[in-house]
């Protein structure tokens, strides 16, 4: 047998090694007693000891029985052997004691757990025996003859039971050098081994990201089509479903992977309440809505407005209970339901539950939901898709949040998940009543341009050339000027020949990525984009990496895959407003900054000019309305009011009057004040007012 057998553990090697040593112990010691020849019985011990040695040879060696072994040489050496070599040898007077001492050490070295104290206690008692009846009964021991013979009896003893100490102290220690030589090579190895899943995730997430992003990104093309047949868009909003389903999945293994590696991070920002519901309420609703189950939502109006924490886990966690409630239930409804409870000056505690009226979970069930790729079983859920990863990240991730997520649930009536989570306020106004249900729409929203400005010019850096395609073609309708580079060095010639408002860059390239590309650009002798704004396009999910790579003096970043409006936002925040020349209004947009995302409220950009005139022009109301010409209406005076002209009242109307009573109606002319609130909304609305006036005699308020 080689030492290193791992298929033999450290006891049996240790007792197979004892058994050899033994051995030749006895073969020595039966010499001894030959040499100092006690008593004819003083040999008998050692006989014993040897045959009860070789017996245990053969069991262990043989018969693989080293238990049986283990109590032969045990019960021998320990009951048999050391009693009659201390009553033939002399006692305490002769090495009988030091014999004793291997008993107790064999008894602690081999056996284990109960076996061991039924041993231990009864040699200690046996010791005891012996040692009391050879001091009441002196005459029992057969003392060696000459101090000389008793000098050798113990030095044979000391050398032999020492050396025997010695070879299973020597043994235990190797053993456990070995094992922790082999424990570090094997933490190495996994290190090793993990490092590089790591890197295979993170490169994975690269690889199927970007073609995620092509799907995607060109279908979203597909839905900003005009006309499409009802077919095209369902087909277009399956694909669209289905390639956010692919992500989704990608992101959870990812999300997995890094939780089991430690490596998952919390960042929290400061976030605004409503956005936070708003946003999850807008991404679930469709689903919960299209299994026709009713959606119900209530947000306790005194829940603080601004709060301090990672809404993107926060979102995450809620967003995978809902859909499961949606997924989970057949009829019925989904109630979404959030209080906060102060629990400090400025910390406050969110209960945050999901009510549905589904399947529910069975109570054996229960206990195992949050492991990972735990799913139910049956027929309930066998056909439902799910890889039974969300809950077992959404528990991890509240607990690295420092909350909870639980579960209540009744087989068959339904299911109750809450999540409890404390967070630092930030401001705490209430958000108010707010109905979170009221943008109804459907689940495709009409692509609308957030922007144009043919001006700004834009370097796209990346060596994916459909990435850039759909870059490109998604950026289509905002009129920016893009020139495209494949990799670092062609970007580096174009940012030394042309200034870019904006370089988007991509982050996994060959050769120069895109962290050395910017250092390259910032640097750039003669370079006309030191300056530029650069931002960051990954595919990377992962937060705390996005993280370190922003630290590295990116602008921003945008998320790939890119979409919708969000590119356009995100860009849309790094151009100045002179050279926006269209800006819709729209609802609050979320840019990713480096403290965050900010969700940016887009002031409604200024016209550069606006023509207005005095409606005695005469312009129709359909041509000004037409037109966007603004008019300064006179008033009528008449009998019954003052009416504003045209609008309030019409030019029939005012003729009749005329007609009738023509001395009681009258114009007045626009007074300074009603000039003065007039052109000052117009200014609000325009940097410049051309107001264009017919007249002779100008007054001075005029
Ligand atoms: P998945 O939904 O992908 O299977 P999850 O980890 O989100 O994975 O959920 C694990 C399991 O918990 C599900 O397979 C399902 O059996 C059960 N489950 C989760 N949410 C509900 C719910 N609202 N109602 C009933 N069962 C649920």
């Amino acid at each position: 047998m080689h030492y290193d057998d791992v298929t033999y553990n450290i006891r049996e090697k240790l007792l197979k090694r004892l058994i050899n040593v033994g051995i030749i112990i006895c073969l020595f010691g039966i010499c001894e007693q030959m040499l100092i020849k006690p008593h004819i019985i003083a040999l008998f011990p050692m006989l014993f000891l040897l045959a009860a040695l070789v017996a245990g040879h053969i069991m262990s060696s043989k018969y693989n029985r080293t238990d049986i072994a283990e109590i032969i040489i045990g019960v021998v050496a320990i009951y048999v052997t050391f009693p009659i070599i201390y009553f033939t040898s002399g006692g305490i007077r002769g090495g009988a004691p030091i014999w004793f001492v291997l008993g107790l050490f064999y008894i602690i070295g081999i056996f284990n757990g109960k076996k061991m104290y039924v041993f231990l206690t009864c040699a200690i008692i046996e010791d005891i025996i012996i040692y009391v009846t050879g001091y009441i009964y002196p005459e029992l021991i057969i003392p060696i003859e000459s101090e000389g013979k008793i000098m050798i009896d113990s030095a044979f003893a000391i050398i032999f039971v020492g050396t025997f100490l010695g070879v299973i102290t020597k043994f235990q220690l190797n053993a456990y050098n070995r094992s922790r030589k082999i424990a570090i090579s094997q933490r190495d190895e996994i290190e090793k081994f993990s490092k590089s899943r790591n890197a295979f995730f993170a490169s994975m997430s690269h690889e199927i990201r970007t073609p995620i992003n092509t799907i995607i990104g060109l279908d979203e093309m597909i839905l900003r089509e005009k006309g499409l047949s009802d077919e095209v868009t369902e087909n277009a909003e399956t694909i669209q479903n289905a390639g956010k389903m692919l992500l989704s999945l990608v992101n959870d293994i990812l999300d997995l992977s890094q939780i089991e590696n430690n490596k998952m991070e919390i960042f929290p920002v400061k976030y605004s309440t409503e956005d936070m519901f708003n946003e999850l309420i807008e991404v679930v609703r469709y689903r919960i809505e299209e299994k026709g189950l009713a959606f119900y939502v209530n947000i306790d109006s005194s829940m603080p407005s601004m709060l301090y924490g990672d809404a993107k886990r926060i979102k995450q966690v809620l967003l995978n209970i809902l859909v499961n409630a949606a997924k989970y239930t057949k009829d019925g409804s989904v109630t979404l339901t959030a209080k906060s409870e102060a629990v400090s000056k400025d910390k406050c505690e969110l209960t945050i539950s999901v009510l549905d009226t589904g399947i529910g979970i069975k109570s054996e069930n229960i206990n195992t939901l949050f492991d990972s790729f735990s799913r139910g079983i049956g027929r309930d859920v066998n056909n439902i898709e799910g890889t039974g990863l969300g809950l077992s990240i959404s528990k991890q991730l509240m607990e690295l949040m420092g909350g909870e997520i639980t579960v209540d649930s009744i087989y068959t009536k339904g299911s109750n998940f809450t999540v409890v989570l404390e967070q630092k306020i930030i401001d705490a106004k209430p958000i108010g009543n707010i109905d979170f249900l009221v943008r109804k729409g459907s689940r495709h929203l009409a692509y609308r341009r957030l922007f144009e400005a043919p001006d700004v010019r834009i370097l796209l850096v990346d060596d994916n050339d459909t990435s850039r395609m759909v870059i490109t073609k998604l950026l289509r309708e905002t009129k920016v000027q893009i020139d495209q580079a494949k990799n670092a060095l062609e970007a580096l010639d174009l940012t030394h020949k042309k200034y870019y408002n904006i370089i988007l860059m991509d982050y996994m390239m060959p050769g120069i990525d895109g962290r050395e590309a910017l250092q390259k650009i910032r640097r750039q002798e003669n370079g006309l984009c030191k300056e530029s704004a650069v931002l960051l396009m990954t595919a990377e999910g992962d937060s705390s990496i996005i993280n370190k790579i922003m630290e590295e003096g990116f602008d921003g970043y945008i998320e790939k895959p890119v979409q919708g409006n969000g590119l356009e936002a995100s860009i849309m925040s790094f151009i100045p407003n002179e050279l926006l020349e269209f800006k819709a209004k729209t609802e609050n947009v979320v840019v990713k900054t480096l403290a965050g995302e900010t969700i940016i409220k887009p002031n409604v950009l200024k016209k550069k000019l606006i023509i207005t005139t005095d409606c005695v022009c005469d312009i129709s109301t359909g041509e000004a309305k037409q037109l966007g010409i603004m008019q300064v209406y006179l008033y009528v005076n008449t009998p019954s009011g003052r009416f504003k002209d045209t609008i309030e009242i019409g030019i029939d109307n005012v003729s009749s009057m005329l007609e009738k009573d023509r001395r009681n109606i009258h114009a007045s002319a626009v007074s300074v004040e009603d000039y003065e609130n007039f052109f000052a909304s117009r200014l609000t609305e325009a940097e410049e007012v051309l107001h264009l006036s017919f007249g002779k005699n100008m007054g001075k308020s005029y």
